[in-house]
């Protein structure tokens, strides 16, 4: 049995130990992993070319210079990249996978090994011109795909001329005319499709962020008061429906406060609505300051509010009731009516399983009836009923 539970632990140990490695490697969050883990395969393909460029010095297919520099220049690079985009440094930056500067060193790269490699072999850097553009296209912007692709047609052009002049011998000016031609007729081709995916790509990610704020909007109308910005009772009702369900599950008990302003309808009366307006939402953030995370406040429909308030009693939540009405004292409603103060009337109740949530909010009403009979301004907790669920 022992033997069994200790097997079964080794595979799960072992996959536990090898995704910690892999986070404290590539970062703690998704993007940094994004940007690492490009660092680090760019660092192996050159791992690559480095020693098959080796193999071609030691062949005499390539100057020697050209392996010895690539990796001199090659490691230290991407190691200044990795520390940066790992650590953090470049997290703000617009930038953040630093691909502008690793795209622009692969360029170079490529430029200098055209320039050490022997006549004969120059023409495959073409093919590794075309791997930046193609990879750019997913990165950058659509102006950067096209600078990028000018860029290296630049650089290699220029390598081309330069040298074809100085060095004919090595570099045969016919040859390198044909190079150039072959360049002239292929890459604009790969620029301008790079340029299209990624106008594509941006707009993609323009629509994905208007559908994004979208629903947001459409979450806040369908879930909020357009007045007070309080929860709308549709979303207590959820609210409700989900305590009752936690009570049920794991016995954890609420209490349901519901309250009304007092005399409202004489501040509208006196005031004029407008008034009435700031009223509410002069309560809302009162309220609302004395909410913990776990509580929700909601506006229950015209001058009454309901407050959910999980693991609390009914007493511990008409001290909390008591905190909203010592802070409604100093509170100006508004500048038209500067002595206008603001008092309600609450009624709570615990849920009691078997009742249901409407039973509790029958309680909690009939307690605030009893509130407002008494003088209004208090809050009465409403008795249990018999069976307890
Ligand atoms: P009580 O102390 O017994 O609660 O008295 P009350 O005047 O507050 O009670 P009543 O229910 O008679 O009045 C509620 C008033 O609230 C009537 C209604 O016009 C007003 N009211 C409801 N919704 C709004 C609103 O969105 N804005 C404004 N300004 N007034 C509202
Ligand atoms: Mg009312
Ligand atoms: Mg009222």
């Amino acid at each position: 049995m022992t033997e069994l539970t200790v097997a079964e632990a080794g595979p799960d140990r072992l996959m536990d130990a090898l995704q910690r490695g892999a986070l404290a490697i590539l970062g703690p969050d998704r993007h940094t992993r994004g940007h690492t883990s490009i660092i680090l395969l760019c660092a192996v393909m050159y791992a690559i070319c480095c020693a098959a460029a080796a193999h071609a010095a030691a062949v005499g297919m390539m100057l020697p210079i050209g392996p010895q520099a690539l990796t001199a220049v090659t490691f230290p690079a991407h190691l200044i990249f990795y520390v940066m985009v790992r650590s953090g440094v470049t997290r703000q930056w617009c930038d953040a996978g630093l691909m502008v500067l690793q795209n622009l060193y692969a360029l170079l790269a490529i430029s200098f090994a055209y320039v050490t490699l022997d006549p004969s072999e120059r023409g495959m850097v073409l093919v590794l011109i075309a791997l930046v553009i193609v990879f750019g296209m997913y990165t950058h912007t659509p102006r950067l795909s096209v600078i990028h692709g000018v860029l290296a047609m630049v650089l290699l052009g220029a390598a081309m001329g330069v040298l074809s002049s100085v060095d004919p011998d090595y570099y045969p000016p016919q040859l390198e005319m044909l190079r150039f031609g072959v360049m002239l007729g292929s890459l604009p081709v790969l620029i301008f499709t790079a340029y299209l995916i990624s106008s594509w790509r941006k707009r993609l990610s323009t629509q994905r962020r208007e559908l994004q704020q979208a629903l947001d909007q459409v979450q806040q109308l369908a879930t909020r008061d357009a007045l007070t910005g309080l929860y709308n009772r549709r979303h207590m009702q959820e609210k409700l429906a989900y305590a009752a369900q936690r009570y049920q599950r794991y016995g954890e008990r609420f209490t349901v406060a519901l309250i009304d302003l007092d005399h409202f309808k004489r501040i509208n009366d006196e005031h004029g609505h407008l008034v009435g307006d700031q009223a509410l939402m002069a309560f809302a953030s009162a309220a609302s300051m004395v909410l913990r995370d776990t509580d929700t406040l909601a506006r229950w429909g015209g001058e009454e509010f309901l407050f959910l308030m999980p693991n609390t009693s009914p007493q511990k939540a008409a001290i909390a009731l008591d905190r909203v009405r010592d802070a409604l004292v100093s509170v100006t409603v508004s500048e038209a009516a500067p002595q206008l103060r603001l008092q309600f009337s609450a009624g709570l109740a615990l849920y009691r399983g078997l009742e249901g949530t409407d039973g509790t909010l029958e309680r909690a009403d009939q307690a605030l009836y009893q509130a407002k009979s008494a003088g209004r301004h208090r809050s009465v907790v409403a008795a249990g009923p018999d069976q307890d669920g």
